[in-house]
């Protein structure tokens, strides 16, 4: 491949960088598709829209904030060195420690160099002349390469819903992906929160411990179950290093690449009294043993699911005294497991804070955000802060904010207005020589993400040395490769009971957008399997020139 070069094919503007492959985003998984590709020879830059890398982990510092995977199954596992040298503090590593780590990893690869900061991609084209892609960022700066590889995350576009009067609040206020870097203090604060999915079940009940007043803003219970984590003793650690290889081993064939998966029994292959049993154990257990590590009909079955929904809702009855509030805080409009669910740390009993209220949405919606704080159908809530955990447009929404035009200017949103299409979730028919990692129909949006994050760009970058090894300048799928990804997707998720509820793993957080399950729903294994045969068959489904 080229080293860098400089050249314009207009005399009277800047030079224009030209790379082997630009990549978008410095998450986990720019910072490794960079590291893969530099080390094959490949002349590599990242273009990441914040001042430093991390990705997730850089913009959501709101308090609370931590892995609901368990810490040493979350790491790198491509180098030993770099397991070898790291100890995690605790089962469930905070923000800050995680961030650090994905510090530690880029200085240590010495990454940092052949990554722009403060560069937010605009705009990608296609030249179909050269085969190549050319970038804009936000301040218009320029570059290009023969390969475009997007790593902008799963959960990167943040959602803030248009209520009526949202940009008239005077307090301070942010989305909790926008978090400010310096601590923010709750003391004697008049605290509101819009949401109670996963980050807000996290943020209530970190930002609880010293708040004057926290009013939170719920539309719709979920069922929240504890993480239980704790620190990592020293016995532990040593005996985690010892059983790494062994540890990620297990992920890698478990369904969603945690160290759990699902029980092959049935809930009723046992009696009761055994499956209450078995509901109380896990529930004791560390993070998400009581979801993916259960039967594995909760997912397929009504009847199955319906027995962990009671579990989990008398557990809320057990822990919140109020039993109107309890009430309030009992989902009963979607299954158990169909929408991500939340692990937490003491949040149902924050409910029993004299300082803290609950509105419930449903019986009172919002009117309108007004100067001073929010107003519901019944009354007006004052607020030095008000906070929104309104979550993503996922999946989809990092993507198509962007101009991404491909062959014939076609732009990347137009082509997805009914939703997306995708070749495994890396490729798009029509947008040659673009990969995407961590895509829609991906197994990388329902998984312990730097697994299958280390699977996608493992595939990419043997995708790209192929193709430089066999003197081909461009790849891409075809659109009947695409149609029959689409239908097998479609089909595997269609025996679950993920398609009941309105999650943003179907696309139903964001108003307008197509009702569609955005993830692979068929586990890490069986994707893993279609991939490697596809590649094995010599890129199928792909036209290479
Ligand atoms: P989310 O699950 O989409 O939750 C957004 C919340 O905002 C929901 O309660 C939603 O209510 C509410 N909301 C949206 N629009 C609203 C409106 N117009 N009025 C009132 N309420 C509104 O987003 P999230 O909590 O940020 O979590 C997103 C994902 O991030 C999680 O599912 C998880 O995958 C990931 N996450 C991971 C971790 C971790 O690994 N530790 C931690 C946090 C988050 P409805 O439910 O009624 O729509």
């Amino acid at each position: 491949m080229t080293a860098t070069q400089t050249g314009s094919s207009n005399p009277h503007r800047t030079p224009v960088p030209e790379f082997d492959a630009i990549i978008i985003g410095a998450g986990i998984a720019g910072l490794y598709q960079l590291h893969r590709l530099r080390k094959l020879g490949f002349n590599v830059r990242a273009f990441e829209a914040g001042s430093g890398v991390g990705g997730t982990w850089y913009w959501n510092r709101y308090p609370g904030a931590r892995f609901d995977s368990e810490s040493y199954s979350y790491a790198y596992s491509f180098s030993q060195e770099l397991l070898d040298e790291w100890n995690w503090k605790e089962h469930f590593a905070p923000q800050p420690e995680t961030l650090e780590y994905l510090n530690f990893v880029a200085d240590r690869l010495d990454l940092k160099r052949d990554i722009e900061f403060n560069a937010r991609i605009e705009a990608a084209t296609f030249s179909e002349a050269d085969n190549r892609w050319e970038v804009v960022t936000e301040s218009g700066e320029r570059a290009v390469a023969q390969f475009l590889i997007t790593a902008v995350g799963v959960l990167s576009a943040p959602y803030i819903p248009d209520i009526p009067g949202r940009d008239t609040f005077t307090g301070a206020s942010w989305h909790t992906a926008h978090w400010p870097h310096e601590p923010v203090d709750f003391r004697d604060k008049r605290v509101g929160v819009i949401g109670s999915g996963a980050t807000a079940v996290q943020l209530i009940t970190e930002v609880a411990k010293s708040v004057g007043h926290l009013t939170v803003f719920q539309r719709t219970a979920n069922y929240c179950i504890p993480l239980n984590n704790r620190e990592i003793t020293a016995d532990e650690q040593a005996n985690l290093h010892a059983r790494s290889g062994d540890i990620f081993e297990q992920c890698r064939h478990s369904f969603g690449a945690f160290i759990h998966d699902f029980d092959p029994r049935s809930a009723f292959d046992v009696d009761d009294a055994e499956r209450e049993a078995i509901y109380e154990q896990l529930y004791r257990e560390p993070g998400f043993g009581f979801w993916l590590g259960n039967f594995h009909d909760i997912m397929t079955d009504e009847k199955a699911n319906a027995t962990i929904a009671e579990f989990v809702r008398r557990k809320i009855r057990e822990r919140v005294r109020d039993p109107e509030l309890a009430e309030k805080l009992t989902p009963r409009d979607h299954h158990f497991g169909t929408k991500r669910v939340p692990l937490e740390s003491g949040y149902y009993e924050v409910y029993n804070q004299p300082n803290v209220t609950l509105v419930d949405l449903k019986e009172t919606p919002i009117e309108c955000i007004t100067e001073t704080g929010v107003r519901t159908s019944k009354q007006e809530y004052e607020f030095d802060v008000l906070i929104f955990a309104t979550g993503f447009d996922a999946v989809t929404g990092a993507l198509t904010r962007m101009d991404i035009r491909g062959e014939g200017g076609q732009l990347l949103r137009d082509k997805w207005r009914d939703g997306p299409l995708t070749y495994l979730g890396l490729q798009i028919a029509g947008f040659p020589n673009l990969f995407t990692v961590v895509g829609a129909h991906n197994a990388a949006n329902f998984c312990n993400i730097p697994r299958c994050i280390e699977q996608n760009v493992d595939w990419v970058t043997d995708c790209i040395a192929h193709l430089r090894d066999h003197k081909l300048r461009r790849i891409a799928a075809t659109e009947s490769a695409e149609r029959e990804w689409q239908q097998h997707c479609e089909e595997v998720v269609s025996g679950t009971l993920f398609p009941t509820a309105n999650s943003w793993f179907m696309g139903a957080n964001i108003p307008g957008k197509k009702r569609m399950f955005l993830a692979y729903g068929g586990g890490l294994p069986r994707y893993r399997e279609k991939c490697d045969d596809v590649a094995a068959r010599g890129y199928a489904g792909f036209a290479l020139e």
